[in-house]
């Protein structure tokens, strides 16, 4: 079968497949190719996501403030290096977004008009830059024509591809149109992954196209991951998938209980309703387990000028909202059910783990955005980091793998191992009988997404989950069915989920004390004495998961902990309250 050949692939078309391939083509490279399973422009979260974009800007904002923020919200899991790399980065990133055409929230003055959100108080006030959010990805789309990248859609990568005899290089990748379901062959020198992460199809706006095609392809290729235990929160309205968090919060949205009574200060005194994600899922949840659920989003500080700014920043939720009745001619409902979601690594958390210049632990791989562990973050996102991060991370991506090209050997791909994954590929649509995709999504999602797993953990229920999840991966995924090209994607994810699924519950399991998200009901202790680790995950020669503890290299960096073990700010307030949902309870 014929190869298609170019120097750089980049997989996967969001904000950091776009900033790779524009920046290798501005490094040099001559032939750069960007595959993504949507259309690159309307698909991804970064076409949805909804405009804030936490940006340090060096003339104006304290950078001490900023790093240490971010490493205290990080829980000191951030890898500091890429911290600073990001901060010193992104108001570059910024200004070329601004260039080509977005346009970023401006006074009458001129003057960029942030706003205080999330992880902002007034002790220590973080501001954040707005755009329109669904103008980025347009904007992104003409900028990488105008940089003749050549753009493949509805291309679905499955497998990464070793070159012959070698399998700590990667030289090219396996996929299937999705319109007539042929095999498609890549070659490349360098290969950027940035298919974006593992949201694991949940309750939360516009991000079921992320099912960890990244990990587990990089996985299978021999590249490790990291920080798979730290999950990403999100918090929507009950009735129907909303985004937009930062915006409701900086415009004075405040959580109340079923009794109406606001609780954020109990678990976060400083940030109150402006805590990040993980606080704001936890009180949730500890909120429930107190027997004071159901929680609502309190809109009734809003005003006519507040809901202009909600229309201008938010505009598809203002417009779900007026369809839903909930504005109506100026006005608000008071209050709304709310609800927090497991949305996996979308915008922070577990993925494939590179170093300050993009490189995983296999030649000529690079990864950015979602694909990765969120270096820079650690275990929050700090605010909004995603969209951030996509950008620095991946022009960084492009750069360095421009560079790499020159000295890369081409070396013919592995015929054998192109041959067995694509019969593997092909195996549910020779199946006459099987399972439906769906039935497999369904699955994961009860294993995962009740509170006492992702927010609440303890190892009883872990291992109930894990085990579970290990006996769909053995006894249905084999038996995934798909009718067409489409079902053929469906089915992959489905595959997908239960790995990554799999690779969380193991991370999660392995870290026994509490960090951030991380909430450990048996292990309450932030225990700064053992557990300054990162958990890094692997797959062995028979595809066991493999983990080992690597020590956090504190020493060299700037922000250093307290060598103690405190209770996790959580726990404290929940003392002799957890016990919920136990299997054997
Ligand atoms: C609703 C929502 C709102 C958000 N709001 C904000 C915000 O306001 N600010 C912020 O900073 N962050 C926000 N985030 C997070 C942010 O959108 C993401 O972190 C960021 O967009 C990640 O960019 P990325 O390029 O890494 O991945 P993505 O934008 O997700 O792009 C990944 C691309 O890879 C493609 N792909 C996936 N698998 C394959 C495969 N197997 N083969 C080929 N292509 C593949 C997908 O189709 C997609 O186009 C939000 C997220 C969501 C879901």
């Amino acid at each position: 079968m014929d190869q298609i050949v170019s120097d750089i692939l980049v997989i996967g078309g969001g904000a950091a497949g776009c900033f790779a391939a524009i920046k290798a083509k501005e490094s040099g490279a001559e032939k750069v190719l960007l595959v993504d399973k949507g259309y690159v422009g309307k698909s991804g979260c970064s076409k949805f996501a909804a405009g804030s974009f936490k940006c340090f800007i060096p003339d104006e904002d304290d950078y001490d403030l900023w790093f240490n923020k971010a490493v205290e919200e990080g829980y000191f899991i951030n890898d500091q290096n890429w911290t600073r790399v990001h901060l010193d980065q992104v108001f570059d990133r910024a200004k070329e977004l601004d260039a080509w055409g977005l346009t970023f929230l401006r006074d009458q003055a001129g003057k960029l008009d942030r706003l205080e959100g999330q992880g902002s108080s007034d002790q220590r006030p973080i501001k954040t830059m707005m755009f329109p959010g669904p103008m980025l990805m347009d904007v992104l789309r003409k900028t990488v024509h105008k940089f003749s990248v050549k753009i493949m859609d509805k291309i679905m990568i499955t497998h990464l591809l070793h070159p012959k005899g070698d399998r700590t290089s990667v030289q090219g990748a396996l996929g299937f149109d999705l319109k007539t379901g042929e095999p498609r062959i890549f070659k490349a020198k360098a290969v950027i992954l940035t298919a974006g992460a593992q949201g694991f199809k949940a309750h939360y706006a516009y991000q079921k196209m992320v099912t960890g095609d990244a990990h587990v392809m990089g996985l299978r290729a021999g590249a490790s991951l990291a920080n798979y235990e730290f999950t990403c929160h999100h918090l929507t309205c009950v009735d129907f998938d909303t985004t937009g968090m930062n915006v409701l919060q900086g415009v004075g949205a405040r959580f109340v209980n079923g009794k109406g009574e606001p609780y954020m200060k109990k678990y976060d005194p400083e940030y109150g309703d402006h805590a990040c994600m993980n606080r704001l899922s936890a009180g949730m949840a500890c909120e429930v387990i107190l027997g004071n659920g159901p929680i609502y989003y309190d809109f009734s500080s809003f005003t006519k000028e507040t809901l202009t700014y909600f229309q201008k920043t938010l505009p598809i939720m203002y417009l779900a909202f007026e369809r839903a009745g909930y504005i109506r001619n100026g006005w608000i409902k008071k209050r709304i059910q709310w609800s927090s979601v497991n949305m996996g690594n979308v915008g922070y958390g577990g993925g494939l783990r590179i170093n300050t210049r993009c490189e995983t632990d296999l030649k000529g791989l690079f990864a950015a955005g979602d694909a990765t562990c969120g270096p820079a973050s650690g275990v929050e996102g700090f605010c909004a980091y995603a969209i951030p991060f996509a950008t620095t991370s991946g022009a960084i991506s492009g750069i360095a793998a421009a560079e790499c090209i020159s000295d890369a050997a081409d070396m013919a791909l592995d015929q054998e191992e192109i041959q067995r994954f694509m019969e593997e590929l092909r195996r549910p649509l020779r199946r006459a009988e099987g399972v439906e995709p769906d039935a497999v999504v369904l699955r994961v999602q009860e294993l995962l997404f009740p509170l006492e797993i992702y927010i609440v953990r303890h190892e009883k229920r872990l291992q109930h989950s894990l085990d579970a999840i290990c006996e769909l991966r053995d006894e249905v995924v084999p038996l995934l069915k798909a009718y067409d090209p489409h079902y053929l994607r469906m089915a992959t994810e489905a595959a997908n989920m239960v790995r990554c699924g799999e690779l969380f519950l193991r991370a999660a399991l392995a870290r026994r004390e509490s960090r951030g998200s991380h909430l450990r009901e048996d292990y309450p202790a932030i225990d700064n004495e053992n557990w300054l680790k990162w958990i890094i995950l692997r797959e062995g020669e028979t595809g066991r998961i493999e983990s080992t503890m690597e020590e956090i290299p504190l020493d060299r960096y700037p922000a250093k902990p307290d060598r103690n073990r405190t209770t996790h700010p959580i726990a404290e307030v929940m003392e002799g309250k957890w016990g919920y949902g136990n299997p054997t309870d």
